[in-house]
């Protein structure tokens, strides 16, 4: 594995490997006991087009837990705003050899462009609607250390999964390690074409929802859409969000997930937001960590 651009590049055994990583990392973390100098003196680009508050946090932190040094590098006071191309912003950058480039970008396929012209690994922080694998590998970290394996539970994706790239990256690796994969939306919502054919679709949460093992919860993703198209906050939570008494249609030890930033009363009730029990969006955001670590490490680590 040179770089890390899409689920579909991986195996389903070099996913189990990724996420065997992230969970010794996960217990490492608790215990205080790893290699704090796994990556020193390596140096990590991060390159980030589109506001990030988990991802480019969670890259930073692990990168240094690791022991490598970080340079944040910030798209509006670079040369790209004195018009220089982005293919020569990346040369550029790529001069002053990095030890890897992490990279996020609203243009579809952008992480793959930047990996045929750069020499060291590269990973893809989320480009537009496409791919968020990293988001995917810790989402299934938190699934298996909760449900024991991947194989044979049901995921259901829900609200704007047309716009999502979390929802395309996590619907891959789930049904390339067994999970059956819904997709729960209003037609609008509903991607034209499915990322596996296995998916099921569902446009009513009740019935989306029912007997599933994980439910995985979307914002509406407004910067990719027509504002024409976008009901009003109270309607789409009237018809579509996820309250405690929809909630009962999943099976009653279902997990709830989602991958942030979180729209109250819009896709999600705050009871359900907030339920210490079952709902793992902390416990996502604290993954970010280990699971990004297992990335480096395994992508720089040597
Ligand atoms: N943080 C995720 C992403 O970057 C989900 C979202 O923005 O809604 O795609």
């Amino acid at each position: 594995m040179r770089h890390l651009l899409g689920i579909d590049d991986l195996s389903s055994d070099e996913i189990r490997d990724i996420i065997n990583r992230a969970d010794y990392y996960s217990r490492a973390l608790a215990d205080g006991r790893w290699d704090r100098n796994k990556l020193q003196h390596k140096i990590v680009l991060t390159l980030f087009f589109e506001s990030s508050t988990r991802t480019l946090t969670s890259f930073d932190i692990a990168a240094k837990r690791l022991g490598a040094d970080v340079v944040n590098w910030n798209a509006e006071l670079s040369s790209l705003s004195k018009d220089e191309s982005f293919s020569d912003t990346i040369d550029t950058l790529s001069a002053m050899r990095p030890d890897a480039i992490i990279i996020r970008h609203c243009e579809y396929g952008a992480p793959n462009f930047v990996a045929g012209r750069v020499d060291c690994p590269v990973i893809n922080a989320g480009d537009s609607w496409r791919e968020h694998p990293s988001q995917a590998l810790l989402d299934a970290l938190t699934i298996t250390q909760e449900k024991g394996e991947l194989k044979g539970l049901t995921v259901a994706i829900c609200g704007d999964v047309a716009h999502s790239r979390v929802a395309s990256s996590n619907a891959k690796l789930l049904t390339k390690m067994g999970a059956n994969v819904r997709f729960v939306a209003p037609e609008f919502l509903m991607p034209q074409k499915l990322p596996c054919e296995s998916i099921k679709c569902f446009d009513n949460l009740e019935q989306g929802i029912e007997g599933a093992d994980v439910v995985m919860m979307l914002r509406i993703q407004k910067e990719r859409m027509d504002r024409g198209d976008i009901p009003s906050d109270a309607a789409y939570f009237n018809n579509h969000g996820l309250t405690l008494e929809r909630l009962k249609c999943a099976k009653p030890d279902a997990i709830i997930m989602h991958p942030g930033p979180m729209n109250r009363g819009v896709e999600i009730a705050d009871e359900v937001a907030d339920d210490p029990t079952r709902s793992m969006m902390k416990r996502q955001v604290a993954n970010g960590i280990p699971t990004r670590m297992a990335i480096l490490d395994l992508l720089v680590g040597g």
